[in-house]
């Protein structure tokens, strides 16, 4: 039952936060609101270190915000320990990926920042924010400015700060990922420690990562949020011992489990061409095209097929050196093009993706071309190419359909990808300086 508590901490645990039916919504001038998050309902108890997992752009910031305090719900409530939360919350603080620390002030004062605006006197920050900075490993570096320290001593000052002020509920966003492998690594198994052996007053902690293996290693509850919008889809406890060991075959059971179920989310049914250029608010959403390049997706193919067809993503992932964040929009866009499937967490080559594999150069992109044609932007692109006498059309017409549907950033790089895939394909052509999208005169035949 992933809602009760960690075993192994003697304390009665208690209700620290709840979120109910949680959403948020940002509105778009002219255009569909962006719906993030939907309907996010969850408990957290005091023990418990949890890891909320979801891929880039799935609203994992904005749901920590919604948690400190720092933005609210379109709709939903979010209670701290019964109450609920408006404005800042004074029991949560929040560690940052890119540790934002005032560069003008020395690591002492960053250190006190939050302290200061709780109104502590000055004896009693100073002490205090020694007291953190010491048992964070920076014992010297009092006086040194951000700028002279490096990137893992700069997030240690992000964590110093963020316990000094004693939180309840420490949360953290991404905090390792700007880091080098070795400096991520030393900092995770010192937090982990400081949390463990309770040298910390920290009750719970709340940590966004995008990092599977991150999750399973800390974590003793991990939930999965989906994207487009983010929902929970699935809440589990990882029953490990700690301290844990990446090697062990229960560890890498559980880094498993978490990445068949990441893998296994199911992308929306995808509209069709007329829904698409009359968007209506009953709201015909497009699915996001998978960013992978077709160099690496290829790539990836023929090393599958060498293995006989079918290889664990896990696996392949870490032999290739990529993070899942990486992976992903490469195993995507292979299951839309109808090359490739994942099922419990292999890839396995279709049929068509054998052909692939197999076939000259010229073959892929004709093999290519024709899958993109099953894709509802692509047929828009083509049809509304080949309606035209002159078989051009600027980008900002198609930028002006996609923002329909994703926030202006999100239409922008939609449309970069289906360029290059277009491209790539030999659909259509693209002139950056006139910023058109034309067919050449082979490419002007019958769809
Ligand atoms: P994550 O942290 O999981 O990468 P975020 O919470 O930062 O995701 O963002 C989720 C989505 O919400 C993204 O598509 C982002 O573009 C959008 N978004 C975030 N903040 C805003 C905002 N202030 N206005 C409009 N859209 C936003
Ligand atoms: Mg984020």
């Amino acid at each position: 039952m992933p809602a009760s508590p960690a075993k192994g901490r003697t304390e009665k645990p208690e209700l620290l936060l709840r979120l109910l039916g949680v959403t948020k919504r940002y509105p778009q001038p002219d255009a569909y609101d962006i719906l993030v998050l939907e309907d996010i309902t969850l408990d957290i108890w005091s023990g418990q270190f949890v890891a909320l997992l979801g891929p880039s752009g799935s609203g994992k910031s904005t749901l920590l915000r919604i948690v400190t305090g720092l933005a609210q719900p379109s709709y939903g409530t979010v209670l701290y320990r019964g109450r609920p939360v408006a404005g800042p919350n004074p029991h949560a603080a929040m560690v940052f990926q890119t540790f934002a620390l005032y560069p003008w002030l020395t690591v002492q004062q960053n250190v006190e920042i939050g302290l200061l605006a709780k109104g502590v006197p000055a004896a009693q920050r100073r002490a205090k924010a020694r007291e953190l900075i010491s048992l964070i490993g920076l014992d010297g570096y009092e006086d040194a400015l951000p700028k002279e320290l490096s990137g893992g001593m700069r997030q240690r000052v992000g964590f110093a700060r963020a316990l000094a002020v004693d939180p309840e509920l420490l949360c953290m966003d991404e905090p390792f990922s700007a880091l080098d492998f070795l400096t991520a690594e030393n900092l995770r198994s010192e937090l982990l420690d400081l949390w463990i052996e309770r040298r910390i007053p920290t009750r719970a902690i709340l940590m966004v990562t995008h990092g599977i293996e991150e999750a399973v290693f800390m974590a003793d509850r991990i939930i999965i949020l989906s994207k487009n919008p983010a929902r929970v889809i699935a809440d589990l406890a990882i029953p490990l011992p700690y301290p844990r060991n990446r090697k062990a075959p229960e560890f890498l059971h559980w880094v498993d489990q978490v990445y068949q179920i990441v893998t296994g989310v199911e992308e929306p049914a995808q509209p069709t061409v007329e829904e698409l250029i009359q968007p209506g608010p009953a709201g015909a959403k497009l699915a996001p095209i998978p960013a992978g390049h077709p160099p690496m997706l290829a790539g990836l193919l023929e090393l599958v097929v060498d293995r006989g067809g079918r290889d664990d993503l896990y696996r392949l992932g870490a032999e290739l050196l990529l993070e899942v964040d990486d992976l992903l929009p490469v195993t995507d866009a292979a299951e839309l093009l109808g090359l490739a499937l994942v099922e419990q967490g292999d890839l396995i080559v279709t049929p068509l993706g054998q052909r692939f594999v197999a076939a000259s150069p010229a073959e892929r992109r004709a093999i290519i071309r024709e899958r993109l044609l099953d894709i509802p932007l692509f047929r828009l692109i083509h049809r509304v190419l080949h309606s035209k006498a002159n078989h051009r059309m600027g980008r900002d017409f198609f930028l002006d359909v996609l923002e329909g549907h994703f926030s202006p950033a999100e239409a922008e790089r939609q449309l970069d990808v289906a360029i290059n895939w277009g491209r790539w394909a030999d659909l259509f052509h693209y002139d950056p300086d006139s910023e058109q999208l034309y067919l050449a005169e082979d490419q002007t035949g019958p769809a």
